[in-house]
């Protein structure tokens, strides 16, 4: 095989917004990545330019339908203690976080049926009523006419991962759903004009770079205007439990060759990413990221929000966690956005 050099393909993926599946593969492969990684600096500079979006999270219920093999809120888990946040308390937290900057709200929650359509969406009404924020919306699979109702409602965005393009895979992570079923909601979401979000896991069991590609290829596809990219870290309640964590590096180079490709999708730093190695989340924001999320939740709640283990945290107002973040942003050369960060279109 003819030697090619990484450089020829990393322009040919900017300069045509095409990539087959061999040339991401390749890129993924390669063992100095830092040709990669300036390039999707540079595209990240030119399109979403040096803002960094901070996005709060509020992880509302962590109980859960569905029994992921690889979350820690699955419904077979039956040692976590599970609870649920009020109307009240959800829009108290979101008024909280609005009045110290976030112009950005993101409801994160189990498939959890208790919020019934119109709970989520008097959540949805009060938020918006704020003033200019975002909200987006990540509760998972839900019927076509609560989406309907809720993007009227006023919500922006929808989060809804497809964890693994290998559908094999998908179907035995998810024996209570299916790979067709999580398309079929991502495509609702877009004709609803949501701004969706995808996204996908790194280390999953039986995953090959080639699952990565078609990975990076679905989001293109879907063309999301967000995608979160995250390392997949073993949970002791749960299937996979011992499973070895996936790879900062491998999610980084995913980041990139996603930013390079598609260009202008939000892309987080994620929690994932920064509970494995601190120093990566700088890492990501020079690789492509240009949002940051910061969890918005009591802590009490934060610790049984327990998708994979986190570490114990020092506990901080939403003020100072603010802060901190801020400062960091600005230590690092770029500056915090003062706008609710919609989907950019090129
Ligand atoms: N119920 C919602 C929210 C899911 S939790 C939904 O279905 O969309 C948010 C994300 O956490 C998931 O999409 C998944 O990508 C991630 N996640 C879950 N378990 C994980 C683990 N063990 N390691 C890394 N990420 C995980």
């Amino acid at each position: 095989m003819i030697k090619i050099s990484s450089n020829k393909i990393i322009d040919k993926i900017i300069n045509s917004s095409r990539a087959t599946i061999e040339e991401i593969v390749y890129l993924l492969e390669a063992d100095n990545s830092q040709e990669l990684f300036e390039a999707a600096d540079r595209v990240r500079h030119d399109i979403c330019g040096d803002a960094i979006h901070i996005r709060g999270i509020i992880e509302f219920s962590n109980h859960c339908r569905c029994s992921c093999l690889y979350c820690g809120i699955n419904n077979r888990n039956k040692k976590l203690v599970r609870y649920r946040l009020t109307t009240d308390e959800i829009v108290s937290i979101a008024k909280e976080a609005y009045d110290v900057g976030y112009k950005s709200i993101v409801l994160q929650s189990g498939e959890d049926m208790h919020y019934d359509a119109d709970i989520v969406s008097s959540i949805i009404k009060s938020i918006k009523s704020f003033g200019d924020v975002g909200v987006t919306l990540s509760v998972g699979e839900r019927d076509y006419e609560e989406y309907k109702q809720w993007k009227k409602d006023g919500a922006d965005r929808f989060l809804l991962k497809h964890e693994t393009a290998d559908e094999n895979t998908y179907n035995y992570l998810h024996p209570h759903s299916s790979f067709k079923r999580r398309l079929e909601c991502l495509h609702q979401l877009n004709e609803l004009g949501y701004q969706t979000g995808s996204g996908f896991m790194i280390g999953l069991p039986d995953q090959t770079l080639e699952t990565l590609a078609k990975d990076i290829l679905l989001l293109q596809e879907l063309d999301v205007a967000m995608a979160g990219i995250g390392l997949f870290i073993a949970h002791d309640e749960t299937e996979l439990k011992g499973y070895p964590s996936g790879s900062s590096l491998l999610t980084l180079k995913c980041l990139a060759i996603t930013r390079i490709l598609l260009k202008r999708p939000h892309l987080p730093t994620t929690t994932s990413l920064e509970v494995k190695d601190f120093n990566n989340r700088h890492n990501a924001f020079s690789t492509g990221a240009n949002v940051i999320m910061k969890k918005l939740e009591p802590y009490k709640y934060r610790k049984l929000y327990d998708i994979y283990p986190n570490p114990t945290i020092k506990e901080k107002t939403i003020l100072e966690e603010r802060k901190e973040v801020e400062d960091y942003i600005n230590k690092i050369g770029r500056y915090v956005s003062k706008t609710p960060g919609h989907a950019i279109v090129i």
